[in-house]
């Protein structure tokens, strides 16, 4: 079932700079795609297209069968995680969490049930009232990870999102996204240029060379390794 694809794609850069040149991608429901390739090779701008964030300049992108600039604005099929956590200061975890749920306007009781179900997912069901200060970077990060998966989204995207945090911490989050994932079946899109997170997390990992936004090769890994 596939829920992403990218068919001849180019993006151009208003200043000229080519991010994506003749890229082609299909990505099925329920895999965990690394786009792994160096700074500057156009991971986060195919994410971004991915997330209705950006437009392709020429070729088709398709997600869950639509424009991407349809999906979001129509749906919470996706969720996007940033390389920082962007939590707000003066809400605590839990109000952080519940944020985009009441955007939805969901009931209050299963609100806090979604988000509580969340927080304990990533281990933080002890830091409901804690505010982001009081918390560490690993911490902050599996807050907006909880935020993130709190709407039940179809398709996760993130961008770098350990890139901030120092070895060990990096991975336990690692080994809990993996656990997240096989729990939840949620589609995920990780973009890295880690070499080992791609290849210890993923199920694909599409490789981008450093001429400008070239698909180098898709590598299909059995299992995660973690
Ligand atoms: P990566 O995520 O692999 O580091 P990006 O997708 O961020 O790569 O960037 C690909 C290329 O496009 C880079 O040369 C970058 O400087 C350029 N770029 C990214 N965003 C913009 C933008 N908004 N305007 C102009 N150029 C951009
Ligand atoms: P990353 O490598 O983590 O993707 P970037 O530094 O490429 O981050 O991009 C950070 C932000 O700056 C993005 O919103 C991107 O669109 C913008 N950006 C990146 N490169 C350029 C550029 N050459 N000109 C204008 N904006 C850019």
């Amino acid at each position: 079932n596939e829920v992403v694809s990218f068919q001849s794609v180019d993006k151009v850069y208003n200043t000229g700079i080519v991010a994506l040149c003749q890229f082609d991608l299909s990505i099925q429901e329920g895999e965990f795609v690394s786009f792994l390739g160096p700074s500057g090779c156009g991971k986060s701008t195919a994410l971004r297209i991915v997330a209705g964030l950006g437009e392709a300049t020429r070729g088709k992108v398709e997600v869950f069968g639509q424009n991407p600039k349809d999906v979001i604005t129509k749906s919470n099929d996706i969720a996007f995680v940033f390389q920082e956590a962007n939590l707000l200061p003066w809400r605590t975890v839990l109000d952080n969490v519940l944020l985009p749920l009441e955007l939805r306007g969901l009931d209050k009781a299963k609100r806090k049930e979604s988000a509580i179900r969340v927080l304990e997912m990533v281990g933080l069901k002890d830091y409901l009232k804690a505010y982001p200060r009081q918390l560490s970077g690993g911490m902050k990060m599996r807050v907006s990870i909880a935020r993130a998966l709190a709407a039940k989204p179809k398709m996760l995207l993130m961008d770098e999102p350990f890139a901030a945090l120092d070895e060990m911490t990096r991975q336990t989050l690692q080994k809990d996204l993996l656990d997240i994932w096989k729990k939840e079946k949620t589609t995920i899109l990780f973009v890295t240029h880690n070499v080992y997170e791609a290849v210890y997390l993923s199920s694909k990992i599409a490789v981008m060379s450093a001429r400008p936004g070239r698909l180098s090769t898709v590598i299909d890994v059995d299992l995660p390794y973690l």
